[in-house]
């Protein structure tokens, strides 16, 4: 039998159903498909412009947020549809966090208040008493806890790249969402933060559902468990070309264009 924290995930996890997604008369999705397993992290990979962002904004209910944006297509969280009308925007908000390419903490708040902001966002309440060891435990769960514990009421701002990144990370995963949606989480970062970012996903994808959109194949390699490959080709909306294992894909890729990819043939 299997230790206890390499158990099979007991839920389904994200999944997206024929999805399409338009901005205007533009059509930029069509018909995506895809498992994001419960407990492991995808990778969505791809050129620029395939509709990676747009697939996650998707995941995350905030496609519909732009004005004359579009969408088909079926999204559930462990089962039920996060579109569902009786679904509210907050509960999806809540469930399903994320962080952006560009670190993006409020550079006047305190580094604790960042850890917090995300409360007030979601409408989640957390007494008095329990905030400390909230802000200690997202903090120390998104690996940042020793490096500021002694000045958790400066600004963000203080705080180098990578840090503020962590930071931002433990201001999701305050809310404990199931899922966290990761655009380019280490795009903006130099090497040596970029690691500690990805030691913090591997550390944390234990307990929470990770998608990472990345350009480094390596990263994808390193993090994930599964991959989706996304290409557009020229005037024509984006697809998953092939999807599976992030071994198998690498080592053994079903379709050519997957191969020139995950190769830097592009
Ligand atoms: P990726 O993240 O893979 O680079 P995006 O999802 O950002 O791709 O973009 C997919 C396509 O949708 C691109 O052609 C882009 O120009 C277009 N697009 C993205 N956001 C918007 C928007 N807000 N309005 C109009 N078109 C958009
Ligand atoms: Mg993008």
């Amino acid at each position: 039998m299997a230790p206890a924290d390499q158990a099979p995930p007991t839920t389904h996890g994200l999944e997206a159903d024929a999805v399409s997604a338009w901005f205007g008369r533009r059509k930029v999705l069509d018909r995506v498909s895809l498992d994001m397993p419960a407990g492991q992290v995808t990778a969505l990979i791809g050129p620029s412009g395939c509709g990676k962002s747009t697939f996650l904004r998707i995941l995350n209910r905030m496609h519909e947020l732009v004005p004359g944006a579009a969408l088909a297509g079926e999204v559930r969280l462990d089962g039920v549809d996060i579109y569902h009308p009786e679904r509210r925007l907050t509960d999806a908000r809540k469930s399903i966090g994320m962080v952006f390419q560009k670190p993006n903490p409020f550079p006047a708040m305190s580094i604790e208040d960042n850890v917090l902001a995300g409360l007030k966002l979601t409408g989640t309440r957390v007494s008095r008493g329990d905030r400390d060891a909230l802000v200690e435990e997202s903090l120390r769960r998104a690996g940042l806890w020793d490096e500021v514990k002694d000045r958790l009421k400066q600004p963000g701002s203080a705080l180098s790249g990578g840090q503020q990144q962590r930071l931002c990370i433990a201001r999701s995963l305050a809310v404990r969402p199931e899922v966290l949606l990761m655009d380019e989480p280490c795009s903006a970062l130099d090497p040596t933060s970029t690691r500690v970012v990805e030691d913090t996903i591997t550390e944390i994808a234990r307990e929470v559902t990770i998608i990472i959109v990345t350009h480094n194949m390596q990263q994808a390699r390193r993090v994930s468990d599964r991959c989706a490959f996304f290409l557009a080709a020229q005037g024509t909306p984006g697809v998953i070309v092939e999807h599976g294992e992030t071994q198998a894909m690498f080592d053994d890729p079903i379709d050519q264009r997957t191969a020139d990819y995950v190769n830097g043939r592009f």
